[in-house]
């Protein structure tokens, strides 16, 4: 091997962030950190607490809660401890066979976890309903785009509990309306369906199979192989070619059995009561199994193809497929990264982490001082940059402003003599000397008035 070549080798390879995950950076940071203190406050307002649960479960927890056929669990999850006997398994239908202990998997959502923890934890004792939400990342291996990635975070909730009211639906949503209207989200549009029970969607999925089978050779390849695994799945389809087709299929609403009927009609009336405006979407399904009647999507501006930023419904019996008791549920989750996304484009994000007070300091014992007083600004709530070299006034008061700060806080040999500080107003270059306990007033004051 030539020299040059081995020398080649020794160069440390560069790592970068695996492909569908980001690194979230400061200024945005700032709009998420925003974001997640609206939800604690609104959640919180409507009597919801916060759960936290673990980032993986068990592999089948996800397998008999979100579906084995479904894209999510049979392709998308990244599985520990012997992936490929687990999909083998699946494509087997033998899934029933492997010990829940077998294999963990990174949690693609969290519905089902917290439904677990419902169970685990004895919950149904606890004033029902019991309100949860949760935030945090998810991972799926989905095909990677604008608004589509492998680590991507959702703020969710759950209502569990023995009752399945109309206004426990409705006030949900509201929540989640009142959550976007809190960070002025722009073009929100909430869609809702209602999909049936078990009583009447496996009537309707017959019939869809039936009509959806007569009109084969019209539609595309992703809608000829659902009209197999999940003809539902067909009225989601965005082909162009395959919406005048969509527009004939039998609709759900005209098969809904008594019961669901009247409850999908008494939520539209408690949505009415609470000022929420919302459009009926018949194609609205969701794509995870478990969910039934209600069914809500919200999407909003800026987000091209990938416009859906929550999703939600109604998932009784969810809870007794996992182990536990006979429990109603319903939730949604919504996609933070999409919810940022939208909120950036209409310029909603901040632009920069800029500083109150950035303090340019001379000599040793300015120095101190300058210590002394970031300590006390810091103290006070303000966000303080203190040097910690020694820098010329010209080119400190430069940083200062590429940092977008406030103001500078000037100490040299002067002002700690004289024990009255320099504030400049970097907008307008004006100055005033202020002894210590004034400096902070006056801080204050501005603050209060710019605030
Ligand atoms: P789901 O859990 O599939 O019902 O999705 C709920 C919401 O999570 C969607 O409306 C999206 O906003 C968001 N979401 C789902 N998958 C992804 C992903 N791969 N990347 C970013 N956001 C996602």
């Amino acid at each position: 091997m030539s020299e040059g070549a081995a020398k080649k080798e020794e160069k440390p390879r560069k790592f970068q962030a695996i492909r569908g995950t980001r690194d979230l950076l400061p200024p945005e940071t700032a709009l998420w950190n925003r974001v997640e203190q609206t939800a604690h406050e609104v959640f919180s307002n409507f009597g919801f607490g916060e759960i936290r649960v673990p980032i993986f479960e068990s592999t089948d927890l996800f397998a008999r809660s979100i579906g084995a056929e479904t894209d999510v669990v049979s392709k998308e999850m990244y599985t520990f401890g012997g992936f490929e006997e687990f999909s083998a398994k699946v494509r087997e239908g033998m899934l029933s066979e492997m010990s829940p202990e077998e294999m963990i998997s990174l949690r693609p959502e969290a519905t089902a976890s917290v439904c677990r923890a419902y169970i685990e934890h004895g919950m149904q004792q606890l004033p029902q309903p019991v309100k949860l939400y949760y935030m945090g990342p998810m991972f799926r291996r989905e095909r990677p785009q604008k608004g589509r990635y492998r680590q991507f975070y959702q703020i969710g909730a759950e209502v569990l509990g023995g009752s399945d009211a109309p206004a426990i639906d409705a006030e949900v949503i509201e929540m989640v309306m009142t959550f976007f209207d809190r960070l002025e989200l722009q073009g929100v549009q909430l869609d809702i369906n209602s999909i049936g029970d078990r009583n009447c969607r496996p009537k309707y999925v017959e019939l869809l199979r039936t009509e959806l089978l007569k009109v084969k050779d019209k539609l595309g390849p992703d809608s000829q192989r659902r009209i197999e695994t999940n003809p539902l799945r067909v009225l989601d389809s965005k082909l162009e070619s395959e919406q005048g087709i969509i527009a004939t299929l039998p609709r759900i609403a005209d098969h809904l059995c008594e019961d669901c009927a009247a409850h999908y009609a008494a939520v539209k009336h408690q949505l009415e009561m609470r000022g929420v405006i919302y459009r009926e979407n018949w194609r609205l399904v969701r794509g995870l199994d478990y969910y039934m009647r209600t069914t809500f999507e919200i999407t909003a501006r800026g987000l091209g193809s990938q416009n859906a930023v929550c999703g939600g419904g109604r998932y009784d019996g969810l809870v007794e497929l996992l182990g536990g008791p006979p429990t109603k549920g319903i939730g949604f989750a919504i996609g933070e990264d999409r919810l940022i996304l939208s909120l950036q484009e209409s310029g909603k994000g901040p632009a920069q982490q800029g500083r109150d007070v950035y303090i340019a300091w001379m000599g040793e014992r300015a120095h101190a001082t300058a210590i002394r007083a970031a300590k006390d600004l810091r103290k006070a709530g303000f966000s303080v940059e203190l040097p910690p070299v020694e820098q010329k006034f010209g080119k400190a008061l430069g940083q200062a402003d590429k940092l977008g700060a406030k103001y500078a806080l000037i100490l040299g040999d002067n002002e700690v003599s004289e024990g009255l500080w320099t504030l400049k107003t970097l907008a307008d270059g004006s100055q005033a000397k202020f002894t210590e306990p004034d400096l902070l007033d006056h801080l204050r004051k501005s603050k209060r008035v710019s605030s």
